[in-house]
């Protein structure tokens, strides 16, 4: 009943299994274990400078006995202060060494995130949102700092001193230490029952600290439109919910940590009472040494430095095992299958690649609305083939099948004959080019642009793709040239120029098989143009599929597929089918973009 409910709406599985902490548990001891030689050092390190502690009270309790005997203080003073000295030199070592690995743990963990996440299939990122799985990478992580270390052998350390502590407490008096241990164990239960509440706490917080990512990523995503919307207010309390939520969890956590450390201090004074009241009856009695009361009583408030890093550690472990779980969440989702069959290597001196469509169903999941019914088409290499369709038909999504972003529900598609299934994915990929629909642009130069999906191309490769792309004239009229910023932080280019700046990139990979997805914004005539003859000119030399908008693309095209609501009504030229097809006479007449005059 102490088990959060469902977890916020970032998408993933959520909910706190019961193996859950242990197996986070083990996981948090993996990203230590590396770093094990360094952890035991650190840990002898911080267990000795406790062990230079835990030897004053015995000190103590030597001076006085060596005063009541009437002997010199100085060498037992000097002694202790030795002591001291070397205990504070040892821990500071021991702090900083720890600190190096936690920062190590936190770079592993990233890392490994990072390379988890860009290899996620595409339906998984579909499905989630970026701003949750950015907090993972950036919050997330700087949880696990001092957790897989400190805490961990904070925690080892504190049990070893507290341990030591009564076994040195057995040889001073075994009334007093059944005390003692009694509290102890009343302070244990305790701890154990507000445990589960801490990391159920923190874990709430953390989901919220994602969705503040999320509630970001969508303001910033759409920060126009919310501007002239004048929807900033309810942005704003979108973002403040979240973190709000955030905050309750970090008081919930404040005050059950406050609960637990109070409980223990609160419990070692009632032991101190305790043992000065029935220390004293006994000292009363003669049954016991006033030197043996003192260093019990020393003994007692030494205790509460390791219980309250064993303690503090404890809560700060449940942190770990939260961000633990947050981490492995994404850690665990699938990765791309690199596919296993070999067909020949899809290199561009292979010549354009045929495409085949056989009986392909898809759905985007078991419970979403079929996409396409049956779909059977044949593309011979070389040349122009559109495909045509009402919007929502299911024409992106055919160049999704292809690229093997999802796999087809069933019946195969073909590329030279192979199912694509059955294609490595890096030989399949390698052979196309794609151009997504609303070509994107990324934040960095006009060259780290064009070269992302080919970096060995060479200056003259570059050079003539931006020619054929018509670019040419762009690159000469930005400030400095190829090495112009482009993207959010640089110049704005036009629909028209990004889209030729994607199809400069994906030929510059050599594809045998093109797939654009043309835009849908109006282009002027100028660009509108150059884009069709920078198709025409792929289509001579590879294969080019193209989900055209415009009535230019599709009168250039020798095959023309109609696509409506996931069928294929009929495959043509552009005469065949103004002549035979309804729905395509009534596409080019009124639907299809021409170029404005
Ligand atoms: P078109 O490109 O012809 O306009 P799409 O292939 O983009 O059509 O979409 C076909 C159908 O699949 C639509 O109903 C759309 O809502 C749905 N769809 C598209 N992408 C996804 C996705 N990533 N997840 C779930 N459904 C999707
Ligand atoms: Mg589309």
């Amino acid at each position: 009943a102490d088990r959060p409910g469902p977890r916020a709406g970032h998408g993933l599985p959520g909910r706190l299994a019961d193996d859950v902490p242990r197996a986070n548990m083990r996981r948090l001891l993996e990203y230590a274990a590396p770093h094990k030689g360094v952890l035991i050092a650190g840990g002898v390190l911080a267990f000795a400078g406790g062990l230079a502690g835990l030897a004053q009270p015995v000190a103590a309790k030597f001076v006085i006995d060596t005063l009541a005997a009437g002997g010199s203080l100085l060498v037992p003073l000097a002694g202790l202060t030795l002591l001291v000295l070397v205990g504070a030199a040892l821990s500071a070592a021991g702090h900083y060494v720890m600190e190096r690995v936690a920062q190590r743990v936190v770079l592993t963990a990233r890392r490994g995130l990072v390379e988890r996440l860009l290899r996620l299939r595409v339906a998984e990122v579909d499905r989630l949102k970026p701003g949750d799985l950015m907090s993972r990478v950036t919050a997330d992580t700087t949880l696990l700092r001092s957790v897989a270390t400190t805490s961990l052998t904070d925690a080892v350390s504190g049990a070893l001193l507290i341990v030591g502590t009564v076994i040195v407490m057995v040889f001073m008096d075994a009334v007093l230490l059944g005390v003692t241990a009694g509290v102890l164990a009343g302070i244990a239960v305790l701890v154990l029952l507000i445990l589960p509440r801490i990391r159920d706490a923190i874990l709430a917080s953390q989901d919220a600290v994602g969705e503040m990512g999320s509630v970001l990523e969508r303001a910033f995503g759409a920060f126009r439109t919310i501007k002239a919307s004048g929807a900033e207010d309810g942005e704003i309390r979108r973002l403040d919910g979240a973190a709000h939520r955030a905050y309750r969890r970090g008081v919930d956590v404040a005050g059950w940590e406050a609960l637990a450390g109070t409980a223990s201090s609160l419990a070692l004074q009632i032991a101190f009472l305790s043992v000065l009241g029935v220390g004293g009856a006994r000292v009363a009695a003669g049954e016991l040494e006033v030197s043996s009361m003192i260093a019990f009583l020393l003994l007692l408030f030494y205790l509460m430095g390791p219980l309250g890093s064993l303690i503090g550690a404890a809560t700060q472990l449940q942190s770990g095992l939260a961000a633990v779980h947050r981490i492995d969440e994404v850690a665990t989702l699938p990765a791309e299958e690199p596919g296993t069959g070999a067909p020949a290597p899809a290199t561009a001196a292979a010549g354009p690649a045929a495409v085949s469509f056989r009986d392909v169903e898809f759905r985007y999941g078991d419970d979403r609305p079929t996409v396409h019914h049956g779909v059977s088409f044949d593309v011979p290499p070389g040349g122009l083939t559109a495909v045509v369709g009402p919007s929502g038909a299911g024409k992106t999504t055919l160049f999704s099948l292809i690229e093997r972003f999802y796999p087809a529900t069933a019946g195969r598609i073909e590329l030279d004959g192979t199912d694509v299934a059955d294609w490595p994915l890096v030989a399949l990929r390698a052979g196309i080019g794609y151009v997504e629909q609303d070509a994107p642009v990324l934040d960095g130069t006009l060259r780290e642009n064009l070269l992302m999906a080919a970096p060995a191309a060479t200056e003259d490769e570059l050079a003539a793709v931006v020619a054929r792309t018509r670019l040419t004239e762009l690159v000469q009229r930005l400030p400095d040239g190829l090495d112009t910023q482009i993207g959010h932080r640089g110049i704005t280019l036009s629909g028209g120029e990004r889209q030729r700046v994607a199809i400069a990139r994906a030929l510059l990979r050599r594809p045998r098989l093109l797939l654009l997805d043309e835009a849908t914004s109006q282009l002027d005539a100028a660009n509108e143009t150059a884009l069709k003859e920078t198709m025409l000119d792929a289509a001579a030399t590879t294969t080019v599929m193209v989900v055209a908008h415009r009535l230019s693309t599709v009168t250039s095209a020798q095959r023309i597929v109609v696509l409506e609501a996931g069928r294929v009504r009929a495959v043509g030229t552009h005469a065949e089918l103004v002549r035979d097809d309804e729905l395509y006479r009534d596409l080019a007449t009124t639907q299809l973009l021409v170029a404005p005059a």
